[in-house]
């Protein structure tokens, strides 16, 4: 993706709340600096998109917080490591999907609402990025033909972490998702697959996600 000079200062200015926020890893600061968040939302949002908050995309569904975005991605990267093969779930509309094939090499995006999904195509199109691919599918599957993967994301809560996610990730690879503690409250969980058996599981941040959802509409 090619950073153009339109909205360079919005963009920044997001990037720089982002930071504020206690985000440091720098690769990702600047892919937040360079997606135009505006193009994946409705015109009548564009106003509040340089704003560091969740907004409605349709069918009950949110684009993320930035700095949630941000602070996910950066838990995704160990050490300075670039990312290699990576899983979202849950693309939505699309924004996390576009940082993300800035930092990786290769993204995998599914998202279960075919509107959405159709919606997520239609505003990644013009940006032309030949390392992202999106999935119309249910997420809690993953992408067994295309596993293991290097990290995975999750965009939406769970009760706990699917099997199947779990399977599919590659030895020395983390997983980042929130997970639902009771009706009222979600915490980010960060897992690292540190031998074929063994997962290192560490709770970290309180925070606030749409439900995973099982199947596909
Ligand atoms: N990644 C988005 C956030 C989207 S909100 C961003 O860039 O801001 C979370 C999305 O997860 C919703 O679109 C929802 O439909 C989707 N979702 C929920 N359960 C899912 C599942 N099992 N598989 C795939 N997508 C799922």
């Amino acid at each position: 993706m090619k950073a153009t000079s339109r909205h360079a200062g919005h963009r920044q200015a997001l990037a720089d709340k982002v930071a504020a926020s206690g985000v440091k890893h720098l690769k990702t600061l600047e892919a937040i600096a360079t997606v135009p968040r505006h193009a994946f939302m409705d015109a009548g949002l564009h106003a509040q998109a340089y704003e560091d908050s969740a907004l409605p995309i349709g069918h009950q569904q949110t684009i993320s917080k930035p700095s949630v975005v941000a602070r996910m991605i950066e838990l995704l990267h160990k050490n300075k490591n670039p990312l290699g093969r990576v899983l979202e779930i849950g693309t939505g509309c699309g924004y996390q999907a576009a940082v993300l094939s800035l930092l990786a090499a290769e993204v995998y995006s599914i998202e279960r609402i075919r509107p959405l999904h159709d919606l997520a195509r239609a505003k990644l199109r013009p940006f032309r990025i030949h390392n992202l691919r999106l999935i119309y599918g249910d997420g809690i599957l993953g992408l067994p033909q295309v596993a293991p993967f290097d990290a995975i994301i999750l965009a939406a809560a769970g009760l706990g972490i699917p099997d199947a996610l779990l399977d599919q990730l590659a030895i020395g690879g983390r997983l980042i998702a929130p997970v639902a503690r009771n009706a009222n409250a979600q915490q980010l969980l960060l897992i690292e697959r540190v031998s074929s058996q063994r997962y290192q599981r560490t709770a970290l941040d309180e925070v606030f996600f749409v439900p995973l959802q099982s199947g596909v509409i």
